[in-house]
């Protein structure tokens, strides 16, 4: 099984050997076995199910929410001489219909659908007439409601399943599956957890660097200036700070295209192209740009602004490197930031999610503020233990020597506890440093001990330290309306003495600048 794998691989794709758990996952579905595979972006994914359609008879039917992307993946199959087709809501009914005559007359040895196709019975009830041994689920996260992209009509898939006459293998892929989500795939498509295959998340060429308390515009100038023979991505938050960091680049004579879903189909689909020939080298954009762009020789991915979880930034990110050369992924925080995307998760239409949101964004202002290795954040968050230290990011190669802070951290745990644990960071940071706020005198905070205490400190630096005593899981953030905060268990370990705090001393700090591009 493994050597006709093998030969398939070679005639048309023109590779001599698997990836790491490719194999692995391919030979799991041959057996018959239902099977999570869980590979980073760019991993080869696609080939871990398009392998296994070739050998099995019949057509294998692949779901997928990303309808751009089917017409790309169906044209490099039919590129290498196999026959493929999608349905989605692209094509017009009859041309629809013609698919699917296609299909049942057994023409196509993989068939792409979208998601939402499974809610029309008519549809199912048409597919149940196919031979198909095999469905694979790409973007399999979307099944959770724990990930970050759930899309509801996943849930009908295993009903697709059950209708059918004969029981399919089941294949579940995703890049991006934390141990809950991981759970969640596998219960909700009967793959016992046993079944997974998951490659290591560490990209070795990848090095992460968070830049704080840096005139940004500066900073991003000077960068793309200095390798301006490399290619790019930018990204940034809004289509607004998109098109002004474009004319701004521009400007100074740097070979910039920009993407953004404001701009019509036409421009975009330019702009794209012209990145992926190299007439351009440097493309800013929003998140809507890069989902299936295969450019292998992306040097650098800095995001002017704060993504919104982990999630979002490492599949961003690691759009860099894909050729396993030296890249950088950088990462410009500005606080402000913070308040911008807890505004547009205020504003989303699934209320029910929302706490969810705010935890995931948390943990990613949590990556900005840890002095640990940044890399090792990135795979703890995503489940993955063993692993040491990266050796490149920008916390491994700070020179700079830790200072016990353990006195200032006592300060500031004691005064969060004498206000009652249910202010938030701001309000804790003015007692500290003694503001004569209104609020604060009302409420007789001006009384407490700890009032003034670091006096000698601005109540934004008190609200840096603070960060990362969150990042460091000494206090914990209850989210709502407002987030407050806690002292946490290991917190409250600091303030026995049991433990000690130590940070990285902070050498001067240029001023942010916080002003809209
Ligand atoms: P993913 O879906 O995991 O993001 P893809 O399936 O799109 O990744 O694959 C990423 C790139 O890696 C593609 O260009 C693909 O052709 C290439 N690739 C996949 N498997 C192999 C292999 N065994 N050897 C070399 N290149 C491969």
């Amino acid at each position: 099984m493994l050597q006709q794998a093998r030969e398939l691989l070679r005639a048309h794709f023109g590779y001599s050997s698997f990836r790491k758990g490719q194999e692995e996952a391919i030979l799991s579905v041959l057996e018959g076995k239902n099977t999570v595979c869980i590979m980073p972006t760019g991993g080869g994914k696609s080939i871990c199910y398009q392998i296994p359609a070739l050998v099995l008879s019949g057509t294998t039917l692949v779901i997928s929410p990303l309808i751009s992307l089917m017409k790309d993946q169906v044209d490099s199959l039919l590129q290498v001489g196999i026959e493929a087709t999608f349905i989605n809501s692209s094509l017009s009914i009859q041309e629809a219909n013609e698919r699917l005559n296609e299909a049942m007359h057994g023409r196509y040895k993989l068939l792409y659908i979208a998601p939402e196709r499974l809610e029309s019975q008519e549809f199912v009830e048409t597919i149940k007439q196919l031979n198909i041994p095999l469905i694979a689920i790409d973007e399999a996260h979307c099944i959770s409601q724990w990930g970050h992209d759930f899309r509801p009509s996943y849930l009908q898939i295993q009903k697709m399943a059950d209708k059918l006459s004969r029981p399919p293998i089941v294949m579940a892929l995703t890049a991006t599956a934390t141990p809950k989500v991981r759970e969640d795939i596998c219960r909700s498509l009967h793959i016992p957890e046993e079944n997974k295959v998951i490659t290591g998340f560490e990209r070795e060429n990848l090095s992460f660097q968070v830049i704080k308390g840096q005139d940004r515009d500066a900073f991003l100038r000077s960068f793309v200036k200095k390798n301006e023979q490399e290619g790019g991505i930018v990204y940034a938050a809004t289509r607004k700070t998109v098109d002004q960091l474009f004319e701004r680049l521009q400007k100074e004579g740097v070979s910039v295209g920009r993407y953004h879903a404001g701009m019509s189909d036409n421009d975009r689909k330019h702009e794209q192209e012209k990145f992926l020939r190299d007439e351009t080298t440097v493309m800013v954009a929003t998140s809507a740009f890069g989902m299936g762009i295969d450019k292998s020789n992306i040097r650098y991915c800095i995001h002017y602004q704060l993504p919104k979880n982990m999630e979002s930034y490492y599949q961003e990110a690691g759009r860099a490197g894909r050729d396993g050369l030296p890249s950088e992924c950088i990462l410009l925080y500005s606080s402000q930031d913070v308040q911008v995307q807890r505004y547009l998760i205020d504003q989303s239409a699934d209320r029910s999610r929302i706490s969810q949101e705010l935890d995931k964004l948390q943990s990613m202002v949590d990556y900005c503020h840890t002095e640990s290795c940044l890399q090792s954040f990135i795979l703890e968050y995503f489940g993955e233990t063993n692993h040491t230290s990266c050796g490149r990011c920008g916390n491994c190669t700070d020179a700079r020597s830790s200072v016990d802070v353990t006195k200032e951290a006592q300060m500031v745990l004691s005064c969060i506890i004498r206000m009652g644990q249910r202010f938030g960071k701001t309000a804790v940071a003015k007692v500290l440093t003694g503001s004569k706020d209104r609020k604060i005198i009302e409420f007789g905070f001006d009384q407490l001990p700890t009032y003034a205490i670091l006096k000698e400190k601005s109540a934004k630096e008190v609200s840096e330290f603070i960060e990362f005593l969150i990042s460091q899981d000494l206090i914990g953030v209850e989210q709502g309306a407002y987030p407050t905060i806690f002292v946490a268990p290991s917190g409250k370990e600091v303030l026995l003495g049991k433990k000690l705090v130590f940070r990285k001393e902070i050498i001067e700090v240029k001023e942010v600048s916080n002003r809209d591009p």
